[in-house]
């Protein structure tokens, strides 16, 4: 499933393809016929995401919303527009170029309500610059669930998956299984400042790249991670431990994200 970066570098890329611009508006494949219907002519106002929702916003205050979910991809050209390729839900050509939209989970025209809700069921995202923290830090603060958990329900946070999941966790020296309630603003700050640091350099490199100081690697999507899906630990060379989250999987290094201790038991000790 595609992480917040790659909606976040899909916007950027598209905005000088569609923003300002009438739009015509088609849906090769027939299944968006209506709602294409209703869009078609008019003017895309902006393209933002939020988290790993891409909303398309145009005048009349109508917003056409995309979630990719597992198999959604965007395509994108500049004019004269070649036939569609595939099963192509939605077409978007702009006086410049073409943006097709192949497979979304979700494709669907919105109202300003509708938009409003939607917008305030997604937890901050780390990479808005109108994102705030402390929203995330609340929910987190009054959860008994794992923050390996939390760090990826959209609701808490948004744009995180399970690989920056796994490497944020390994690089703040975090057990993923540590409930949200023992996580100090200390800690969750850490973990807030390295998703932005992390993502910020995904959507640059339109690739998750988490080791720090290096460049994308030549595999098909281009990742460089330290423990993600890695047999060892860059740090210390133990063994990578491999189990489940929530039916994700999950990696960790058990010497470098010790279990959290607490107050009392380190006073108990003492
Ligand atoms: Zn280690």
């Amino acid at each position: 499933m595609p992480e917040g970066h790659t909606i976040h570098r899909a916007a950027r890329d598209q905005r000088p393809m569609l923003e300002g611009k009438i739009i015509s508006m088609a849906s090769p494949q027939g299944r968006f016929f209506e709602g294409a219907a209703r869009l078609d002519g008019k003017i895309c106002l902006t393209v933002e995401a939020y988290g790993k929702h891409l909303i398309y916003q145009f005048e009349t205050e109508m917003a056409l919303h995309i979630h990719l979910g597992l198999f959604g991809r965007f395509r994108t050209a500049k004019l004269p527009a070649a036939e569609p390729r595939g099963e192509v839900r939605v077409r978007m050509i702009s006086s410049t170029h073409v943006v097709d939209i192949n497979g979304p989970n979700t494709c669907e025209v919105l109202d300003p309500g509708e938009l409003a809700a939607l917008t305030k069921r997604i937890g901050p995202d780390v990479l808005r610059k109108d994102a705030n923290p402390d929203l995330a830090f609340a929910r987190i603060a009054k959860s008994k669930t794992s923050i390996g958990q939390l760090l990826m329900d959209q609701a808490v946070i948004g744009g995180i998956g399970n690989i920056y999941r796994t490497e944020i966790l390994w690089r703040q020296n975090v057990h993923p299984l540590t409930p949200g309630n023992r996580i100090s603003r200390g800690v969750f700050d850490q973990l807030w400042n390295d998703s932005v640091q992390l993502l910020e350099v995904g959507v640059k490199n339109n690739a998750i790249i988490t080791v720090d100081g290096v460049k994308k690697s030549r595999s098909k999507y281009g990742e460089r991670v330290n423990i993600f899906n890695k047999a060892t630990c860059p740090t210390c060379d133990s063994e990578i431990k491999k189990f489940e989250i929530a039916k994700r999987r999950a990696f960790m290094c058990s010497r470098c994200q010790p279990v959290l201790e607490t107050k009392n038991e380190t006073m108990q000790r003492n």
